[in-house]
């Protein structure tokens, strides 16, 4: 397997895994609350919390389709900043990384 080939299969892997934990948090977010209103503080608490961890995780498999994409489209590992290839260290670390490790850490900037 190619070293991009292994990556999308990991990208594939967590992007299932990302559309588990989502699932998983709606269902808890549609529980309804507790009668007791101190505890319906703490579940208001818990569900922003919640509403926190979705909006990240969303926000990962956008990445991750958009990193497919680009591996579909022939531009995934070329830093969409210089256009240089990034490190493939890089993107076994990072498998979502768009930019090179000098653009990501300004250097170029
Ligand atoms: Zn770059």
């Amino acid at each position: 397997m190619s070293a991009i080939e292994s990556l999308r299969v990991r990208l594939w892997r967590r992007y299932a895994e990302l559309g588990g934990d989502l699932a998983e948090i709606g269902a808890d977010l549609r529980e309804p609350l507790d009668a007791d209103f101190a505890e319906q503080a703490n579940e208001l608490e818990e569900q922003v919390a919640l509403e926190a961890l979705e909006s990240r995780k969303r926000q990962e498999m956008a990445d991750i389709r958009a990193a497919l994409a680009r591996i579909a489209d022939g531009s995934y590992g070329i830093c969409t900043n210089c256009g240089g290839a990034i490190a493939e260290a890089r993107l076994k670390a990072l498998p979502t990384a768009i930019t090179c490790i000098a653009c990501a850490s300004g250097r170029l900037a």
